[in-house]
């Protein structure tokens, strides 16, 4: 006997990067912050192993009125002002002539959840990247969808070869494709396709349309992280080649954007060459929206607009001290891996590096011993991630060797 519904995963979730996080905080409490390197958090931290919160962000948000916290926000869609401006900030400018529509979400998961649950049956199937951000199979899990996956890399590339190969075997089994991408600065390895290859995946969507529809599902959670920030979203110009039968769906979340992972505010945009297909799409997601979380943190959106609107000087100025540090952190960590011969997965941006560990059995072996050496990370498919964006400069300093040193002792 039961009170939960038969088809319901009772098997408790298990977080990878929590269990861990709190490993590294037990072992900081008995042994010292200085004797301990906790590479598992997704947060941006700072030099002084603080959370960072933006002023530019914060201050603002502290001075909003007590009414405007309280209210309720003006639609189900979110509010007018956020909505336009979360599409200008997206966008910025680029020259986009789809068809296009945005709704506010519970942050970038909210906005990928409901993707996935609009366009999926239960019984299908969504492709996800083989080395990803583990909550998408989760959603997929929580929704009765199946998972495939795609091969991320073909040696340093994106591999387009896997991508097209496993939509073709899907289409064989379903009347619909789902892929989910997560570009640029990709969780957990720091990649990031280039124009070339987001081309080229253009015309691989295109040419699998003819067949089935295709919807690809492209998840911007990290990309006002990316190092050539003025350049990040150029690529979406190629969005414009899409085909009738192809819709593009941008989650976005104002979490990392913003450092302001606990308000819980996103948005997701929806992009095709036909306006009816983007307008029945939304009154599905308005629906779903008002019937969970009914509609998004009215006072989040308000500063999200302030934030890009009147005060968007002061903050991305604020927000580039941290671009900086992080790319210090990542240059010092590469250049010591290259040097030692530590493989890793290949990085050009964002809050993670991975090492290369393609044996699961070997890499939750490494992933142990770093743990018996003070240093935690977490275990993801094919390699272990290092958060770049929480460890301080002076800790990434010979991390890599020491890494390199534990996976060398291990195989003696
Ligand atoms: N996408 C990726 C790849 C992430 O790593 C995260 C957060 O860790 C998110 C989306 C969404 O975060 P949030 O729901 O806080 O916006």
């Amino acid at each position: 006997m039961s009170f939960i519904k038969s088809s319901a995963n009772k098997t408790p979730i298990v977080d990878t990067v929590f269990s861990i996080v709190k490993l590294a905080k037990q072992d900081i409490e008995k042994n010292g912050k200085e004797n301990v390197v906790d590479a598992t958090i997704g947060s941006l931290y700072d030099e002084s192993g603080k959370i960072v919160a933006y002023d530019s962000v914060f201050n603002h948000y502290d001075a909003i009125p007590h009414a405007a916290k309280a209210k309720y926000a003006e639609s189900f869609k979110g509010n007018a002002t956020y909505r336009k401006e979360v599409y200008n900030w997206v966008t910025q400018n680029k020259d986009i002539k789809l068809a296009h529509d945005i709704i506010a979400t519970p942050g970038g998961t909210g906005a990928v959840a409901l993707s996935i649950t609009t366009f999926l049956d239960k019984g299908q199937t969504v492709l996800l990247p083989e080395i990803a951000w583990g909550s998408y199979k989760l959603m997929a899990s929580e929704n009765g969808i199946k998972v495939d996956y795609y091969k991320n890399f073909n040696g340093d590339h994106f591999n387009l070869e896997s991508v097209s190969e496993k939509i073709a075997s899907l289409q064989e089994k379903q009347d619909k494709v789902v892929m989910i991408l997560n570009d640029p600065c990709h969780n957990p390895t720091g990649y990031s396709l280039t124009h070339g290859e987001w081309d080229k995946l253009v015309k691989i969507l295109n040419e699998a349309s003819k067949k089935t529809p295709v919807i690809l599902i492209n998840d911007i959670a990290y990309i006002d992280y990316s190092n050539a920030l003025d350049n990040s979203r150029d690529y979406m110009e190629c969005f414009n080649n899409i085909s009738d039968n192809v819709m593009i769906t941008v989650a976005f979340s104002c979490s990392k954007t913003l450092t302001s992972y606990g308000m819980r505010c996103g948005a997701l945009i929806l992009f095709a060459q036909n306006e009816t297909d983007v307008n029945d799409t939304m009154t599905v997601m308005e629906k779903y929206a008002r019937a969970t979380w009914s509609n998004i943190n009215n006072s989040a959106m308000d500063n999200f607009v302030y934030v890009v609107t009147d005060n968007r000087d002061n903050f991305l100025k604020e927000k580039e001290t941290y671009i900086d540090i992080m790319k210090e952190r990542s240059d010092i960590f590469l250049k010591e891996a290259k040097n030692c011969g530590l493989d890793i997965y290949p990085y050009k941006e964002g809050f993670f590096v991975t090492l290369k560990i393609e044996d699961q059995k070997l890499a939750e072996k490494v992933h142990s011993a770093f743990m018996d050496h003070h240093i935690y990370t977490v275990l993801v498919n094919k390699g272990i991630r290092v958060a770049v964006c929480s460890v301080s400069v002076p800790k990434v300093k010979g991390l890599a060797k020491k890494m390199k040193d534990i996976i060398n002792s291990l195989s003696e």
